[in-house]
């Protein structure tokens, strides 16, 4: 059995994209608690509700609500799940060896890149309202203006992409990310990738990791 994979990574640094090639190529499940959280604000519930202000601004939700959003959504005895912004914090990690994982085998993959670079990508970032494929007006722009070269659909820009929450969430991701990494690394369980890299060579390396 591969081990679960927790993909740590800034904001951009194209772990959503990879994730979807583990789906389709490697049988993973995907689980991205910036999905699920996004899923609740537009699902109108009272826990969106409640985290959507801190969203918008690029903050943190508090640490027990994502879990608990998480554990719900996930079934480790059957899946093998590639974990997508969480954990985010060192006690988002603790939490989730402890209270998701157990004992299940796992391994993390940290996604390097100049930080500096990320602002720009995310801004420029879309995405497909109908089947979800990632776009950047950069390095990726679709055939024609706002529609997907895929499946037809509109094009849509996440709320939080703009130039002022962009830059929140990288000060966030400095500010929290060093614990994480040290904390798997004290157990052998981190292993790096460049994320500078072309999403083929990317993907190459990702692949690697979890044949370890
Ligand atoms: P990104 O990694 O590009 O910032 P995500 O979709 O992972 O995007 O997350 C979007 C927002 O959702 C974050 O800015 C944060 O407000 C919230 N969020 C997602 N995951 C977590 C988490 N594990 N802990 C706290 N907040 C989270
Ligand atoms: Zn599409």
């Amino acid at each position: 059995m591969k081990p679960q994979l927790i993909l740590l990574g800034a904001p951009g640094s194209g772990k959503g994209t990879q994730a979807a090639r583990l789906v389709s190529e490697l049988g993973y499940e995907h689980i991205s608690t910036g999905d699920l959280l996004r899923k609740e604000i537009k699902s109108g519930s009272e826990l969106g509700q409640r985290v959507q202000g801190i969203m918008d601004e690029g903050k943190l939700v508090d640490d027990h609500t994502v879990l608990e959003l998480l554990n719900s959504n996930c079934d480790l005895k059957s899946n093998q799940y590639i974990f997508d912004g969480f954990p985010r914090n060192h006690e988002q990690a603790k939490l989730l060896d402890g209270e998701v994982l157990k004992d299940a085998k796992s391994r993390a993959v940290y996604f390097e890149i100049d930080l500096d670079m990320l602002a720009a990508r995310l801004i420029n970032r879309r995405t497909c309202s109908g089947c979800g494929e990632i776009y950047n007006l950069l390095s990726k722009a679709p055939a024609k203006e706002g529609v997907c070269d895929k499946c037809g659909a509109e094009l849509t820009q996440r709320k939080d992409d703009n130039e002022e929450t962009v830059k929140t969430r990288l000060q966030v991701f400095k500010d929290t990310v060093e614990p994480v990494l040290s904390y798997y690394e004290a157990e052998g369980r981190l292993g790096r990738i460049d994320a500078s890299a072309a999403p083929d060579a990317v993907f190459d390396s990702l692949k690697k990791q979890t044949e370890l």
